[in-house]
């Protein structure tokens, strides 16, 4: 049985180009990996059993238990690239990472399966060719192998691992219900044509990364990551869901040194000074009746790992 933790993740910078002609956008994506994260077992299972699927924790009840799980999906994905066709494991997800939350916990899972299994099966997969297999799985995978903090560009797989100093603390408010993050970016567009900017990639210069903000992460200065933090998509997570606002405003006015919507939404993520500070606004979070909860934590860590 082995059991691999793995990250959620926040967008610290979100940058969003133009719509491509191929229906994606060009990513300016700084992740930051925090300590919130779940826990997937991979076991063995008798021969023709298939990989079968099951789910613990709050938002258990949300989690799709079928193929498309991502965490099911990442296990038949790494069992051909080694030839084997019909590959058997019980997988359990333990989940914390919000549903649909724009904190890339469906990435994560599959990011942790693929760890699990390469395990379980003593395949030894080179690194390299596991992240080429997370790109396959979705955008968002390749980062949670990696975890500390990274630069995506493309459409967000392309990660060049930065430098970074220090432990940052932060505060997480889980909305009730998700968001689906292809309806946001559509949003995003909706909006910039509605402001008359275009929303094509003709249109939208190519997003890059904010020097300001590397520098804060390089140096360790929460008070200027705060004042750096920005996510394109965060106007088109607050015109579907406009009650985010009082969130953003409740974990500011609870001390916050900086909020932003995380990724797609609706998780709204607040930089704090120190634990401290992040226990006192999660609290006032819980408080303010405009979450279903709050959760402090802090980061950067690694990416999905075994557990010992
Ligand atoms: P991202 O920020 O990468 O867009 P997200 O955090 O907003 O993702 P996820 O929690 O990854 O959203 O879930 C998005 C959808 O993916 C869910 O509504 C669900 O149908 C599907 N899904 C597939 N696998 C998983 C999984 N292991 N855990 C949760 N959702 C999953």
């Amino acid at each position: 049985m082995i059991t691999v933790r793995v990250p959620a993740k926040v967008n610290v910078q979100l940058g969003v180009g133009g719509l491509r002609a191929d229906g994606f956008h060009d990513l300016a994506n700084v992740f930051f990996a925090v300590a919130l994260g779940d826990e997937v077992t991979a076991s063995a299972a008798g021969p023709g059993e298939g990989v079968t699927l099951t789910c613990s924790g709050p938002d258990a009840a949300v989690v799709p238990l079928d193929d498309s799980n991502l965490a099911a999906r990442a296990a038949r994905l790494l069992a051909a690239r080694h030839g084997i066709a019909d590959p058997d494991v019980r997988l359990h997800i333990d989940k914390a990472i919000p549903v649909a939350g724009g904190m890339a916990g469906g990435s994560a899972d599959g990011a942790a399966a693929l760890v699990a299994c390469d395990a379980l099966w003593q395949l030894d997969t080179p690194a390299a060719t596991l992240l080429e297999l997370a790109a396959e799985l979705g955008s968002d995978v390749p980062f949670a192998l990696l975890g500390g903090v990274a630069l995506g560009r493309g459409r967000g797989e392309i990660l060049d691992p930065l430098p970074v100093t220090g432990t940052f603390h932060w505060v997480f408010a889980v909305a009730d219900g998700g968001l689906s993050t292809p309806a946001v970016f559509r949003e995003c567009d909706r909006l910039r044509e509605e402001a008359g900017t275009g929303s094509r990639d003709t249109d939208v210069p190519t997003p890059d990364a904010d020097p300001g903000l590397l520098a804060a992460l390089a140096d360790g200065d929460a008070v200027a990551l705060a004042g750096a933090l920005a996510n394109d998509l965060q106007s088109a997570a607050l015109s579907l869901r406009p009650s985010l606002a009082a969130t953003l405003r409740a974990g500011t006015e609870a001390g916050a040194l900086g909020a932003l919507v995380s990724g797609s939404g609706p998780t709204c993520a607040f930089l704090a000074k120190d634990a401290e500070a992040a226990a006192a606004v999660a609290e006032a979070l819980r408080a303010s009746g405009t979450c279903r909860t709050a959760h402090a934590t802090y980061g950067p860590v690694p990416g999905a790992r075994v557990q010992p």
